[in-house]
């Protein structure tokens, strides 16, 4: 038994995109695979995006881009980030389009130009003479598509202006959020990233979406005890038993992606939620049991109704950095694709 197994379901990606290209009525659904599909693995999740209708797969930098190319020789590939010029002549290359953030438009590669409709980041404020000839797409990014949607919907029409005379082009704007809530942000099409993992925009349950969790990730308890009252488990003694405690360890730790602020947040023991108590090690954490269990019984991380987004709101983050921080070596964790 590995110390920990991440179940990545491919066929879930799949009716996720399949429900996400309904609620898109028409307009193109790109994939958003940067930082390993957030942390559930590129080229499998591209591939089932690719195969199920996706048009487009995005990513953010050129070594991304790269080892979906040699994967997927005919697929579009959108860098999303503005490159560097040795980088964008391997872009050339590769057949990337690529995105650009200025006035300076590189020749021979497909270019999509992107506008600051109030997101404040990468991006010219305005179109100041007609796109060039390789200009394929015009495209922006929301701000508050999750949070504030008159916000949002004020960046749309931002957008909506300064590319009207421009409507043969391409035109993108809407993340996964706002293809939820705002339908005339999706344009052409829309870049969506965390709803194709089954995972919220919003930090609710993904369900209220429609949205199927993609990755299960599970261990087991890797050994047994009974804490007397006045001693502890971990670094820091920050959990001291003031009764007999039988807690389990459990071989995940921070440097697998089980950060340390999720002390407190819950894992499922035989089906029971059960809270993880001390300071989370590198390797290793604690549960508290509530009785004598058996080595090697089934620890449920992630799954059964278990939600990424219990444990983000635990460590007071989003489900986004929480999936991103799982670690993809394989020496630490085993990895199962599974397609069902
Ligand atoms: C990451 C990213 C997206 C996807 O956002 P989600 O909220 O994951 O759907 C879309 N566009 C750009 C420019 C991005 O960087």
């Amino acid at each position: 038994m590995h110390r920990s197994q991440l179940t990545i379901d491919l066929g879930a990606v799949r009716r996720n995109i399949r429900h996400l290209i309904a609620t898109l009525d028409g307009a193109d659904l790109w994939a958003v695979v940067k930082a390993d599909a957030y942390g559930h693995g590129a080229v499998d999740v591209a591939g089932a995006a690719l195969s199920e209708g996706a048009r487009t797969l995005c990513v953010v930098t050129l070594a991304e881009a790269l080892e979906l190319r040699a994967e997927y020789p005919t697929a579009r590939i959108l860098v999303m980030s503005p490159l560097l010029p040795t980088e964008i002549a391997r872009a050339r290359e590769a057949g990337l389009e690529i995105t650009v953030v200025d006035a300076d438009i590189p020749e021979g590669v497909r270019v999509h130009l992107k506008l600051d409709t109030g997101m404040g980041r990468f991006g010219l404020s305005e179109l100041l003479s007609a796109p060039g000839r390789n200009v394929v797409g015009l495209m922006s990014h929301l701000a508050t598509a999750d949070c504030d949607l008159e916000f949002a919907r004020a960046q749309v029409e931002r957008f909506r202006q300064l590319t009207e005379p421009y409507a043969g082009l391409t035109r993108h704007i809407a993340n996964s959020a706002a293809v939820l809530r705002i339908p005339e942000a999706s344009f052409d099409a829309a870049r969506c990233g965390i709803a194709l993992y089954g995972l919220s925009p919003f930090g609710t349950d993904p369900a209220d979406d429609d949205l199927e969790p993609v990755l299960r990730w599970e261990s087991r308890l890797a050994q047994v005890k009974q804490l007397q009252p006045g001693e502890s488990t971990g670094y820091g003694r920050r959990f001291v038993a003031t009764e007999p405690t039988w807690i389990g360890l459990v071989p995940a730790g921070y440097a697998d992606g089980f950060r340390r602020d999720m002390t407190g947040t819950e894992v499922l023991v035989e089906g029971e939620r059960r809270p993880v108590i001390g300071t989370v090690s590198m390797d290793s954490f604690a549960v508290s049991l509530g009785r004598e269990l058996l080595v090697d019984t089934p620890v449920v991380i992630v799954g059964d109704g278990l939600l990424v987004e219990d444990h983000a709101r635990v460590a007071d983050t989003i489900n986004y950095e929480i999936t991103c921080g799982i670690c993809s070596d394989r020496r630490r964790a085993r990895r199962v694709i599974v397609d069902a």
